[in-house]
């Protein structure tokens, strides 16, 4: 399809989806939540085909930018013309945004420095006021289920902010009669008794992060002292195997191994570790050989466990790609609420063997990650009323990555190629 005709058509899926929203006023329904999915889809294909073709049509690429956050521009055109928004068509119009996750990035601290981390270190934990008004603010959801995913920096090393979070969640989500999800992502080096117990006691659900044997987990991920955490590392996973908390062990690929993906796919299952993920690692540049050989054993490893019983967490409905323009909140330590991947930059610089692309200066780069934060902040979050308003589609967070790295023509690359990556992982074959 032209890339005009594409355009049209959003215009087309938008007005319609108005016209139901008006019409059921102020219940909302489900055709025109429809509807909206379907034009956040369109959206998407519209933007990558334009994306992939530039310079193509300048002025309907432009026209595609127009649709940034176009809910928040329906609503406001819904409210101006006297139409009833209630609950329920605020529902309706959201559903399809992100917004029932928030990422709580309880600290920046972590123990490891891995190749492919592009979280900036330091000792920074999130203060107690912040863990509530991110609790607060998630339970006024539109939806009956919210998950808070905490995340870090190393959240063991913060667990009385998970700790808090949780029992706050708990407390006034049965109030509010929502269900509320607890997922945790760990390096595994702090896991205590204590802690163990609290996680399933609360019905956590772990993401344990391991890149496979000795040699290939050090050479990664290097502790901040290089030192060796291996036999410290297993016996939790030992323990973790025990402690009747679901968890699901992810390994990270880079570029440049894709070649040993199914051998460290092998090695963790024959640790006895029954659901595992991979991970392509994010802000590198896959070239055609790598990516080849990343589908070709990715396909082998899907044959392989599906013999073994072993859950590929990849192939299940779970897993949402294009990774990168994944738009659920994100809240930082420091109380700044974001929409999708912004914590991540540092990102978008490493070549297909991880090395940095380019030489750019530390000022340069945090310069850079100023204002990628810039264009993903979303509010501050003891300011921000409802969880769901601040959600993003994947096509604004495309767009908005597009906007940050125009400048940067191959961080730009990288943003593409991670997106191509996404694109290509929905073709492996479903459970
Ligand atoms: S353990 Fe996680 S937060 Fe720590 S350096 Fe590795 S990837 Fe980054």
């Amino acid at each position: 399809m032209r890339l005009e005709d594409s355009v049209a058509r959003c215009a087309s899926l938008l007005a319609e989806a108005e016209r139901l929203l008006a019409e059921r006023a102020p219940d909302g329904g489900d055709e025109a939540a429809l509807r909206l999915e379907t034009l956040d889809d369109a959206l998407l294909a519209a933007w990558t085909a334009a994306e992939r073709a530039r310079p193509a049509s300048r002025a309907a690429a432009a026209r595609l930018e127009d649709f940034l956050f176009y809910r928040r521009g329906l609503l406001r055109r819904l409210a101006r013309s006297g139409v009833r928004v209630g609950p329920g068509l605020l529902a309706s119009l959201f559903r399809g945004s992100a917004g029932r996750r928030m990422f709580v990035f309880v600290t920046h601290a972590c123990q490891l420095r891995c190749s492919y981390c592009h979280v900036a270190k330091d000792s920074r934990r999130m203060p107690d006021e912040v863990v509530d008004a991110g609790v607060r603010l998630m339970l006024r959801s539109l939806r009956s289920e919210v998950e808070f995913h905490f995340f870090g920096g190393e959240p063991m090393l913060a667990f009385d902010a998970v700790r808090r979070a949780t029992l706050l969640a708990r407390r006034l989500g049965a109030r509010a009669g929502k269900t509320t999800r607890f997922l945790l992502t760990t390096n595994g080096l702090d896991l205590g008794d204590d802690e163990l117990l609290f996680l399933q006691e609360h019905r956590f659900s772990l993401e344990f992060s391991c890149d496979g044997a000795r040699d290939a987990q050090l050479a990664q991920r290097a502790t901040a002292g290089k030192g060796d955490y291996y036999a410290r590392l297993s016996a939790n996973l030992a323990r973790l195997r025990g402690a009747g908390v679901p968890y699901v062990v992810i390994t990270v690929v880079m570029p440049g191994d894709a070649g040993s993906l199914l051998e460290r796919f092998r090695y963790l299952a024959g640790l006895g570790h029954r659901r595992i993920q991979v991970n392509y690692a994010l802000g590198s540049l896959w070239d055609e050989a790598s990516r080849a050989e990343f589908f070709r054993q990715m396909s082998e490893a899907a044959r392989w466990a599906r013999g073994e019983g072993i859950e590929f967490v990849n192939l299940t409905a779970s897993r949402r790609e294009p990774v990168i323009l994944n738009g659920d909140l994100t809240l930082d330590c420091d109380g700044s609420l974001f929409r999708g991947p912004v914590l991540f930059d540092g990102a978008l610089t490493r070549s297909s063997d991880g090395r940095p692309l380019g030489a750019r200066s530390e000022a340069a780069r945090s310069r850079s990650y100023r204002e990628v934060q810039r264009l993903f902040r979303a509010d501050r979050v003891e300011r921000a009323l409802l969880p769901d308003y601040y959600g993003a589609t994947p096509f604004d967070n495309f767009v908005s990555l597009c906007r940050a790295y125009r400048s940067r023509p191959r961080a730009r690359a990288v943003v593409l190629d991670n997106v191509e990556m996404g694109l290509l992982s929905r073709g492996l074959p479903a459970l």
